[in-house]
């Protein structure tokens, strides 16, 4: 069995080491748990970057070794906002009515915490496993994936990999993409008191912004249902007496597994063209995170859902995550079949109050840990 207290302390620890992102300091994080790394005996690199940045890397077996998994999650958090706002210090990490309290603890140092919890129990039984374990804590995920996306590009590969986030113990084997679409209208400006000598940006911008609001998408996914398309900032004009040459529209845009960007950008473009010309606009995507997929017959999706039913009792099917994560970069870019599960609900992250049942934890950390020992049976 996985030790609760161990798992309890390790969650408290991390949340007591702030890593709030911006501004990004996970270097601190990094260190503790390479120590706790190095204490069960994995072989430990942390990866340093930038300022204070960090990733940190554990493993069980040679480079060689097959089959092999990787446990990734992350290292930052999302700020804690106006601390007055809690009704406990966001960074104390104590336990309340059997939940551990504070930013961080649905996403992700909870989750970080029953990694460990399950590492920790095969380091204490002698690793009974064949094959590699990696533990991967990375940095950035809340804001660009630095993190996972630089070990992916230093070649880090394993034939599976489990991405721990909030799903409520639930598999999931996919997440829709995330496209941040701007798009600039040009206009021409003139004095308010004659605006038929010019050009309003701003009257482009809002028939593109009602068109968008019409929207409608055929395509639809088994588990992450439609596409969405949304309008998330609008900027323009330059004083109260000028017609505006300028307005810029941003749009987020979630897109499915079957989606090309290129395609829905040219959606996108029709629209736009249908009220303005070329000339009158300019559009570019500012971010981008692909969508991704992991097929229901993987060894490692069958496998985690036994193992869930077998933990929690109750029979459970593969769900779609409502979110973008590594999954994206560990899939695409490393080609790793992934799935994303973890304890606690994905509601319960971001917020002020953030806090989880420390039997979730547990048994997520059962979960892992009956993971590991099958797949590296
Ligand atoms: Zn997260």
């Amino acid at each position: 069995m996985v030790s609760q207290e161990y798992i309890v302390e390790l969650a408290s620890k991390l949340i007591r080491i702030n890593s709030e992102n911006p501004p990004g300091r996970e270097f601190d994080a990094a260190s503790f748990v390479a120590d706790e790394l190095a204490k069960i005996g994995m072989k430990t690199v942390i990866d340093k970057f930038e300022d204070s940045r960090a990733n940190v890397v554990g493993v069980y077996g040679e480079e060689n070794q097959h089959p092999s998994i990787m446990l990734n999650t992350h290292l930052d958090t999302v700020p804690a906002g106006d601390r007055e706002k809690w009704s406990f210090p966001p960074f104390s990490g104590e336990v309340r009515e059997n939940r551990i309290c504070g930013r961080g603890a649905v996403d992700a140092k909870g989750v970080l915490a029953s990694f460990l919890g399950a590492l920790k129990e095969l380091a204490d039984k002698g690793w009974p496993i064949k094959g590699r374990v990696v533990l991967a804590a990375v940095a950035d995920e809340e804001v660009e994936g630095k993190g996972t996306k630089k070990l992916v590009a230093r070649g880090l590969r394993t034939d599976y990999a489990i991405v721990g986030e909030p799903t409520s113990l639930n598999v999931c084997i996919a997440h829709k993409g995330r496209v941040v679409v701007q798009v600039d209208f040009h206009g021409r400006s003139a004095h308010a008191s004659k605006p038929s000598r010019g050009r309003n940006a701003i009257y482009y911008a809002s028939k593109f912004v009602e068109k968008i609001q019409k929207m409608k998408f055929t395509e639809k996914h088994n588990l992450l249902g439609h596409p969405t398309c949304t309008i998330t900032l609008i900027r323009g004009g330059v004083k109260d007496n000028i017609i505006p040459d300028n307005c810029t529209v941003t749009l987020d845009l979630r897109i499915l597994p079957s989606m090309k960007l290129n395609q829905t950008l040219k959606k996108l473009k029709n629209l736009i063209e249908k009220d303005a010309s070329k000339k009158d606009y300019h559009i570019r995507i500012v971010n981008y995170i692909p969508p991704a997929e992991t097929s229901p017959s993987n060894a490692l999706v069958k496998t985690a859902l036994d193992t869930v039913t077998e933990v929690i009792g109750k029979k459970i099917g593969v769900r779609g995550f409502p979110a973008t994560c590594d999954m994206s970069f560990l899939v695409n870019q490393a080609r790793i079949p992934t799935i994303i599960l973890g304890p606690g609900r994905i509601e319960d992250a971001h917020v002020v109050d953030e806090s989880i049942s420390v039997s979730e934890l547990v048994k997520a950390s059962q979960i892992y840990l009956r993971i590991l020992e099958k797949i590296l049976s």
